[in-house]
């Protein structure tokens, strides 16, 4: 059995493993080959991990019992959620995300306003449209149960039970591991095994092998990244993924900038992306569409304090509205949604008004191919390594995604998110409430601003100088993060979680 090299993997000792069979397995590298559409995620708020995640496991549950003939045979159900799933799972809108996922609602295609809607119907009627097919009884405060324990996997399991006209029961586990992503149970080794590397042509699995590649091919980052989605999709398909993500990201800073009031959930946090907005723009501004808000920002005079506020504002305005359940895109988690959108935004309006959709692709390609080094490297579920794992991810990769747009080569772009990564090790997550509102919001205008400063500094140095490489910020992290205590990884058990009581808020 002959097994088939591409050129570009030889120096790396990699053999291209198509139609393998058992007796070549020694060679099959199992690597994970992460789409940037897989980091950059369109989704619904507040959390990637505990409610894009559940809703998604709750659809793929589903299409399982559908694809066993068994979804019909279906008479009753529970949802058992374990560990962060729990304990932060009321705060983070778990119990929604299942709900709709029952329901058969996609996060992608739902109309933001339906969501309380179908929450309203299933609590006040007891009943669940199963897949929007078939009605059962359902009792939400009776039939999701929150179990302290955490499942030996991962820090959010959640088990889906159904009792079958026949008595019988079928249930089955799901891990969500951050970014949406969810995995089953008998995938032990997921993180390891997701997927047996095979359609790429420029197989990466650490900054180093990226750095590699660049060289060889005397590509940049962005135009590795793009043969590689070209292996999945036709470019025609990539331009238009990628102009949904950005209308997503602005749309949502557009919503975050035009609303008023406190977001909901009892801290009473009041929305500032409204009056910063609003402030920095003046009164004469004139503009009715996201597109035109934009222009109407780059025609403002700024000075540094301005930029600050802005960069701020933009990322406020996401994490309000993600805090609000409405449509962020995952980047690479709805904790850290604002980052990105933030520091691209900061790019069109501050640093090129030229800047067309060319930029904006080549941003999110380098932006995504860093989150996956993380992914692959380390983690991005705060469950796993506390908000290093979110907001210090989210910084790193947009530190080099700006770091490409501002003319830094490879090396600088890995020195930038390696540079931003540093600057946020041992971050821990404690949110107030298991709400993704105190400290999550502010602390991703301070992610973006990290980006930024971090794309300078790269941007003003020599990489052979650096001492650490992004692979080892990559692994230190996830040291950091197996040490680190579970009260810091989004279980609301330590830091400000404990030290701020809701009722004072
Ligand atoms: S503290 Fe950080 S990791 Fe935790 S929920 Fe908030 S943004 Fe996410």
């Amino acid at each position: 059995m002959k097994t088939k090299t591409f050129p570009c993997c030889k120096f790396l000792g990699i053999r291209k493993l198509r139609n393998f069979t058992s007796t070549n397995s020694k060679y099959i590298l199992r690597m994970e080959s992460i789409s940037i559409f897989d980091m950059l995620k369109i989704g619904v708020g507040p959390s990637s991990s505990h409610t894009l995640g559940p809703w998604r496991a709750a659809e793929r549950w589903i299409s399982e019992l559908k694809s066993a003939n068994l979804f019909k045979e279906v008479n009753g159900i529970k949802v058992h959620m374990f560990g962060s799933l729990s304990l932060t799972g009321k705060g983070h809108a778990t119990d929604f995300a299942v709900m709709l996922g029952l329901s058969g609602a996609d996060p992608v295609e739902i109309p933001v306003k339906d969501i309380h809607a179908i929450i309203n119907i299933i609590q006040e009627t007891n009943s669940l449209n199963f897949g929007n097919e078939v009605q059962l009884s359902f009792d939400p405060k009776k039939d999701i149960l929150f179990h302290r324990k955490f499942l030996e996997f991962h820090a959010n399991g959640l088990q889906f039970e159904a009792t079958l006209k026949s008595g019988k029961k079928k249930s089955n586990t799901y891990y969500s591991i951050g970014g949406g992503f969810v995995v089953v149970k008998e995938r032990k080794n997921a993180k390891r095994n997701l997927a047996i590397f095979s359609s790429f042509p420029f197989p990466i699995q650490k900054g180093t092998e990226l750095l590699v590649f660049c060289k060889e091919q005397k590509k940049s980052i962005s135009e590795i990244v793009l043969e590689n989605e070209r292996s999945l999709r036709a470019d025609s398909k990539i331009d238009e993924e990628i102009l949904k993500v950005w209308s997503t990201m602005l749309e949502c800073m557009y919503i975050g900038c035009h609303t008023e009031g406190k977001l909901p959930g009892g801290l009473n946090v009041h929305r500032r992306a409204f009056d910063l907005n609003k402030n920095l723009l003046g009164d004469k501004a004139s503009y009715a569409t996201p597109r035109e808000w934009l222009e109407a920002i780059r025609s403002t005079e700024v000075k540094f304090r301005q930029i600050l506020k802005w960069v701020s504002c933009f990322a406020l305005a996401v994490n309000e509205v993600n805090a609000s359940l409405g449509r962020v895109v995952t980047a690479p988690t709805n904790g850290s949604a604002g980052v990105i959108p933030a520091v691209l935004m900061y790019y069109l309006v501050i640093e090129n008004h030229n800047a067309d959709t060319r930029h904006i692709k080549q941003f999110l390609f380098v932006a995504g191919e860093i989150g996956s080094i993380f992914k692959k490297g380390a983690t991005i579920s705060a469950a796993m390594g506390g908000c290093q794992a979110e907001i210090g991810v989210s910084s790193a990769m947009a530190a080099g995604a700006l770091t490409e747009l501002l003319g830094g080569t490879p090396e600088q772009v890995l020195m930038a998110a390696e540079i931003a990564m540093e600057h946020h090790l041992g971050l821990t997550c404690d949110p107030i409430g298991g709400l993704v509102q105190i400290p999550c919001i502010e602390r991703n205008s301070m992610g973006a601003i990290k980006a930024i400063n971090a794309a300078e500094l790269a941007l003003g140095s020599d990489p052979e100088d650096a001492k650490v490489p992004l692979d080892k910020v990559v692994e230190t992290m996830w040291a950091t993060a197996k040490d680190m205590s579970s009260k810091y990884k989004e279980t609301s058990e330590g830091g400000l979680a404990v030290g701020i009581n809701m009722s004072d808020c």
